[in-house]
């Protein structure tokens, strides 16, 4: 009697709770994304194509609707400028998912998955790049597996919110935030109706002693109101500036309110050594809770205001 009441508990529980980000599925994104088989995701690369398509399936999985402009994918070219190679000129692709609520007005969440690959375009810290592949758990595997994780919430909660979203997978940012800025110049939705951004670049190796940062406080003047009350199990501290780091700088650009979410800076940041074992998903999941207390928060507002932060 008392195990099939516990089997029952499982069957009623498991639809209810199975869409919360989890610490396991965050570690299986990240092996399968920034494992030795993926060569560092350089952008113009086979396996960057196929990181590209890892997250077209999951988001497929997921019901969003594609927004790119050849299903999910939206092509652009990207070009190598910090080093002389012969082919400078590399295919890329954006990955754009659509969370259709009815909604008139769209929150964006964002995050690359491209990396610096085996070392060939620039901007390793390794002092004998070429030929090392550079595996990109921290940067940015780690961002997409919270990019996923949040699209499989939202697509799976049941709930729909008074928002649609958007969920993109940004190529090139490596080489200058190149994804972002050509998605901005070509939207696939009115910029218009974009809410905020939400950028995730490298989440994964939460320190106790920093907390996780949030950049971008001062985009808009309805944040305080998101963040007031908001608790988490870790620590957080909130930074105003909203124009650096990652692809919300092109938002910003766009006078769009932005969230960018980072752990920090680490030792194998853009070399060789930033493999998956170095990952703390635990944590990478409570900040993705985090997150998600701040988007719920903010789906009681009205569309935000931008303010430029000086
Ligand atoms: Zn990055």
């Amino acid at each position: 009697m008392k195990i099939l009441f516990c089997s029952l508990f499982v069957l009623i529980s498991l639809p209810l709770f199975a869409q919360e980000p989890s610490a396991k599925r965050i570690a299986s994104h990240i092996r399968y994304l920034a494992s030795d088989n993926m060569k560092g995701r350089g952008t113009g690369s086979a396996e960057n194509a196929k990181a590209a398509r890892y997250v077209a399936k999951q988001f497929k999985k997921y019901g969003l609707k594609p927004l790119g402009t050849d299903g999910y994918f939206q092509s652009f070219t990207a070009k190598v400028r910090r080093v002389v190679v012969p082919d400078s000129l590399r295919e890329a692709k954006n990955v754009i998912g659509f969370l259709d609520n009815n909604a008139p007005n769209t929150i964006v969440i964002g995050a690359h998955y491209d990396h610096i690959g085996m070392g060939r375009q620039g901007s390793s810290l390794d002092s004998l790049p070429q030929g090392k592949i550079h595996n990109g758990a921290d940067d940015n595997a780690s961002g997409v597996a919270g990019l996923l994780e949040l699209a499989q919430y939202f697509s799976k909660n049941n709930v729909t919110e008074p928002y649609n979203f958007l969920f993109v997978a940004f190529g090139a940012e490596e080489l200058g935030l190149v994804g972002s800025r050509y998605f901005l110049n070509n939207p696939t939705l009115p910029l218009k109706d974009m809410n905020f951004m939400i950028c995730m670049d490298m989440i994964g190796r939460y320190n106790p002693e920093r907390g996780v940062g949030i950049g971008g406080y001062g985009t808009s003047d309805a944040w305080p109101t998101v963040f007031n009350g908001v608790e988490s199990s870790i620590k957080f501290f909130t930074d105003r500036a909203g124009n650096g780091g990652s692809d919300n700088a092109a938002f910003y650009a766009k006078q769009i309110p932005v969230l960018f979410f980072h752990t920090g800076g680490h030792p194998d940041y853009h070399k060789p050594t930033d493999d998956p074992e170095k990952i703390d998903v635990q944590a990478e999941e409570a900040i993705l809770k985090l997150e998600i207390n701040l988007i719920e928060n903010a789906l009681k507002l009205p569309k935000m205001n931008f303010t430029a932060v000086k």
